[in-house]
C-alpha cells in the first residue's frame, strides 16, 4: 500500500513536474516571510526603547514585499522558458529536429512580403525522394528514417547560413532562401541534387531527389506559389526523376 502511494507520488511529480516545483518555492517563500515575521516580532520586543516602533513594520513590510517579488521572478522566469520550449517543440519537426510546415509557411510568408524590397528577392527550392516508398519498402521505417535525417543533414551542408530547411511533408522538403533569385536557387538545388545523388547512403542503392524552384513574387498569395514550386517538381519526377525544373 505504502509502496503504492510512493509510486503514485512519483509518477503525479513527473507528470506535474512545473506545477510541483512552483508549489514548493511558493510553500519556502511562505515559511520565510513567516519566520522572519516572527523572528522580527520577537527583537521588536527585545529592542523596545532602542527603536521606533516605525522602523520595525517598515523592515517587515520591505522583507514581506523582496520575498514575494523573488518568488515572482522565479515564477515569471520558469514560464518564460517553459513557454520558449513549447515554443520550440510547436515548429519543430520531432523526427528530423528542422523546422515543420507551419513555421516555414510564416517564414516563407513573410519572405513574400519583403520581397519587392531592393536587394531581397527570395527563392523557395521543393524537392521530394524518389521512390522513397521502395525504400521503406526493402529496408524497413528505420532505415527509411535514416535516410530522411541523413538528406537533411546533407541539405544543411549544401546550402548557405541563411537557408531555411523545412520539412514539407513525409518526404517532402523546402528550402526557402532568402536575398536569392531564382537562378542561384536553381543553383543551390542543382548542387544538392547531385550531392545527394553521389552520397553512399550505408550500403543501400543509389538515392536521388527531385526539384522544384521559383522565386517569390510580392502581391502573390502563398499557394499560388508553393503551387509553382510543386508544379515544378512534378516535372522533374515526369522528366525522369533525379532533376531539378525552375520557372
Ligand atoms: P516518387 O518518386 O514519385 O516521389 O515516389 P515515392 O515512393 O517517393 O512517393 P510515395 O508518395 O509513393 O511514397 C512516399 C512514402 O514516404 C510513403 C510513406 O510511407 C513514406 N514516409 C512518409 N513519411 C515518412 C517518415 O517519416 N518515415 C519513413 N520511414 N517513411 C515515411
Ligand atoms: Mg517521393
Ligand atoms: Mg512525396
Amino acid at each position: 500500500m505504502n509502496l503504492f502511494l510512493i509510486k503514485k507520488t512519483i509518477n503525479y511529480y513527473r507528470e506535474n513536474k512545473a506545477i510541483v516545483v512552483d508549489t514548493v518555492v511558493l510553500i519556502v517563500a511562505i515559511i520565510t516571510t513567516g519566520i522572519y515575521l516572527h523572528y522580527a516580532e520577537a527583537t521588536e520586543s527585545f529592542y523596545e526603547f532602542t527603536r521606533k516602533q516605525e522602523y520595525y513594520d517598515l523592515d517587515e513590510i520591505i522583507l514581506t514585499i523582496a520575498i514575494s517579488s523573488f518568488y515572482l521572478l522565479i515564477y515569471t522566469l520558469r514560464r518564460f522558458f517553459e513557454l520558449k520550449r513549447v515554443m520550440i517543440q510547436a515548429n519543430t519537426d520531432p523526427l528530423i529536429g528542422i523546422l515543420n510546415r507551419r513555421k516555414g509557411s510564416d517564414l516563407i510568408k513573410s519572405a513574400i512580403d519583403r520581397s519587392n524590397l531592393p536587394g531581397k528577392p527570395s527563392s523557395i527550392i521543393m524537392f521530394d525522394i524518389d521512390n522513397f516508398k521502395s525504400i521503406n519498402d526493402t529496408y524497413g521505417h528505420d532505415t527509411g528514417d535514416y535516410v530522411l535525417k541523413k538528406i537533411a543533414s546533407i541539405t544543411k551542408k549544401e546550402s548557405r547560413e541563411f537557408d531555411v530547411l523545412i520539412r514539407w511533408g513525409g518526404e517532402e522538403f523546402m528550402i526557402l532562401c532568402p536575398k536569392t533569385n531564382s537562378d542561384n536557387a536553381y543553383n543551390l538545388a542543382e548542387r544538392l541534387r547531385k550531392s545527394i545523388e553521389n552520397h553512399q547512403f550505408k550500403d543501400l542503392t543509389q538515392i536521388t531527389a527531385s526539384f522544384g524552384v521559383t522565386a517569390l513574387n510580392h502581391g502573390e498569395s502563398l499557394k499560388a506559389q508553393i503551387d509553382r514550386a510543386d508544379g515544378n517538381l512534378y516535372k522533374s519526377k515526369k522528366g525522369g526523376r533525379n532533376k531539378v525544373t525552375k520557372s
